[in-house]
């Protein structure tokens, strides 16, 4: 949108610096105004300073002449009908309008994305919350771990695609800080967004198996949802919620197999089936 912005100040700069002069004979509007200019007069164009004027003239002596034209010049203080002045904007304002608007856009995005993510929270609210990640990772993982928000995008964002990274049978993983805003509002701010608290909750769960020593991205993942429910519930959310997030989850995982099939879930992923955690439960997960 910036773009096209700027785009359009740059090309309506340039076409009116291309503007066409205004066409200098008497137009019909100016005709019908002072009402000369008839079949048996003519015109006379008469430049006085910057001025120019029209006016009839049928022989008249340079006195009368002059009484004409001083008549004329009172009548042409405002501008002619059909005659706008001309306006002269150069390229420059144009550019420099635009310049302004997306430095004003980029800086409300800055005001916005500092005030509201995960890096516009206050530190102690940052290392209460991943403390308290840290131990939800732990009883997944059955170890004491560590899990750290990547606030600098060192290890997990854009580059990687990946929500988190792991060694597996670590003790330390990290978590986008879009991942970890979702987590933290769910367990500090009972606040839930149906994907995006979902997701944070399954990267959190997959990670902790990583570090539980699980390489296989399937199977890893079909673990991770199971052990999702359990997590999302001491996050704070209902025992029916959290199980409708990671069988949501479980639905769209064969949705994402097909862009990235490292990560689809095994055909044994089912309940009963080989990687089921509780096969004596007929919920899955
Ligand atoms: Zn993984």
């Amino acid at each position: 949108m910036a773009v096209a912005l700027e785009i359009h100040f740059f090309v309506a700069a340039l076409r009116e610096e291309d503007a066409p002069l205004p066409d200098r004979a008497p137009q019909s509007a100016d005709r019908e105004r002072y009402g000369y200019g008839g079949e048996a007069e003519e015109l006379l164009l008469v430049r006085r300073g910057s001025e120019e004027l029209w006016v009839p003239y049928s022989g008249e002596t340079d006195a009368e002449l002059d009484a004409i034209i001083e008549e004329a010049r009172e009548r042409t203080e405002a501008p002619a009908v059909g005659q706008p002045e001309r306006r002269r904007r150069p390229p420059l304002r144009g550019l420099l309008a635009g310049i302004v608007l997306l430095s004003a856009l980029a800086g409300l995005f800055w005001v916005v994305e500092s005030r509201s993510g995960w890096n516009g929270l206050d530190s102690d609210a940052r290392a209460a919350a991943t403390a308290r990640f840290s131990r939800e990772a732990s009883v997944v993982a059955e170890k004491p771990v560590t899990i750290r928000c990547d606030e600098a995008g060192d290890y997990v964002g854009a580059v990687q695609h990946a929500d988190g990274v792991a060694l597996v049978g670590g003790d330390l993983a990290y978590l986008t800080p879009e991942r970890c805003l979702a987590l933290y509002r769910l367990a500090f701010k009972r606040e839930k967004r149906p994907n995006q608290t979902a997701r944070a909750i399954a990267v959190l769960a997959h990670e902790a198996w990583h570090l539980r020593g699980v390489s296989n991205e399937g199977v890893t993942e079909c673990y991770g949802l199971q052990s999702g429910v359990a997590l999302g519930q001491r996050l704070g959310l209902s025992a029916e919620s959290a199980r409708a997030m990671m069988r949501r989850q479980l639905v769209e995982n064969a949705r994402r197999g097909e862009t990235s099939p490292a990560y689809r879930v095994p055909a044994e992923c089912r309940d009963g089936g080989r990687f089921d955690l509780e096969p004596r439960t007929s919920r899955f997960p």
